[in-house]
């Protein structure tokens, strides 16, 4: 099996990817942020605050997408530290959607009939400061052999699983190395059908998607589902568009979450040209989020109201293939909730 040769030729390599260089060169540090694009120094102190709670990470072709000097670019909101996020709500949690509760072996969540979802890796390309798992306990998650082998077991002896899903964090933070090794104990268990990764690398370091990414996801047994996560078109660039393109004929489908955020997409007709974007990047869209209620994001939070109006406008303007469900996650709950 072509995976097994690629966990050895990954396994004695030591230089470091492009894109791992990008990833260890994306900004940490709350001033460069400042710096680089001009923003008004009043809101450091508390930026920087912010950062203590949950880092910032801002890869740097993300910076290219951003306008100079405005604290309203909906690219530069979502992973911009503020103020705002250091008040606590009553009504925001540290595990808004019951993950802790759903773990069934370290690093395993089986919430819902049939999928499983295994967090492979804390660690993440980018920093979005609404993250539902901003404070997730990733470091008891982080899966040592012993408790690797305890989630393999896990989805080995329970037979109604067919999906598999590789969130984290985001998996294709590993290497190709170790997806590899992923790929290959899941491609073992017969049940599991379908294999789905959900990633914004793609996204925000394009240069992931390498050659050896790509023959990994051909050369699976189980069909594999790509989720990439895109919450505005902007985001979408020539770069970003090359690598959904080459991602789409390595999977079976290639979908798109975005997450309901004032300021960045509330709007129906940004939404709009979301959708048309992202077809135009071969990705249909999946699923419209309301903001999992984590504390510190409340102030991304959209009415539900405002929520199903800009959803009857979007079903208005667009064919029904390219309108996002829109959903809830409740914790408890056998799926995730449509919003009517
Ligand atoms: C969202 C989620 C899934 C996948 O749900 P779909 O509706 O199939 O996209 C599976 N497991 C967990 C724990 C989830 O949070
Ligand atoms: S990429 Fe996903 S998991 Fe990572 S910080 Fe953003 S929302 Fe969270």
């Amino acid at each position: 099996m072509p995976s097994a040769q690629l966990v050895q030729q990954y396994a004695s390599s030591t230089e470091p990817e492009s894109w791992q260089r990008s990833l260890q060169q994306a900004i940490r540090d709350p001033i460069e942020l400042w710096q680089a694009l001009d923003l008004p120094f009043t809101l450091l102190p508390a930026a920087k605050q912010a950062a203590k709670q949950f880092p910032i990470v801002v890869p740097r072709a993300l910076l290219t997408r951003m306008r100079k000097g405005d604290v309203d670019d909906p690219i530069l909101r979502q992973v911009l530290p503020l103020a705002a996020e250091l008040e606590t709500s009553s009504s925001y949690f540290s595990d808004p959607v019951g993950d802790l509760a759903a773990q069934v072996a370290p690093g395993l969540l089986h919430k819902y009939h049939g999928r499983a979802l295994l967090v492979t890796t804390g660690a993440c390309g980018v920093h979005c400061r609404y993250c539902f798992r901003r404070e997730f306990p990733y470091v008891d998650a982080k899966l040592g052999r012993h408790q690797r082998q305890a989630a393999l077991d896990y989805l080995q002896q329970d037979t109604s699983i067919t999906e598999v899903l590789l969130s984290g964090g985001d998996p294709l933070s590993l290497t190709d190395g170790k997806l590899a090794e992923w790929f290959e104990q899941l491609n073992a268990i017969e049940h599991v059908q379908r294999i789905r990764l959900h990633t914004r690398q793609p996204i925000v370091l394009p240069n992931r998607v390498t050659p050896e990414l790509l023959q990994l996801l051909v050369d699976s047994r189980a069909s594999v589902v790509i989720v990439v996560h895109v919450n505005h078109a902007n985001e979408l660039d020539r770069t970003t568009e090359a690598a959904l393109q080459k991602l789409r004929p390595a999977c079976k489908a290639l979908l798109n979450q975005s997450v309901l955020l004032a300021g960045v997409n509330d709007r129906s007709q940004t939404l709009r040209q979301l959708s048309e974007a992202l077809f135009a990047a071969d990705v249909l869209p999946y699923y419209l989020h309301q903001l999992d209620k984590v504390q510190g994001a409340a102030h991304f939070a959209v009415d539900d109201d405002v929520a199903l109006q800009i959803m009857a406008e979007l079903r208005a303007d667009l064919p029904g293939y390219l309108v996002p469900k829109l959903v809830q996650e409740q914790a408890g709950e056998p799926a995730k909730t449509p919003l009517l």
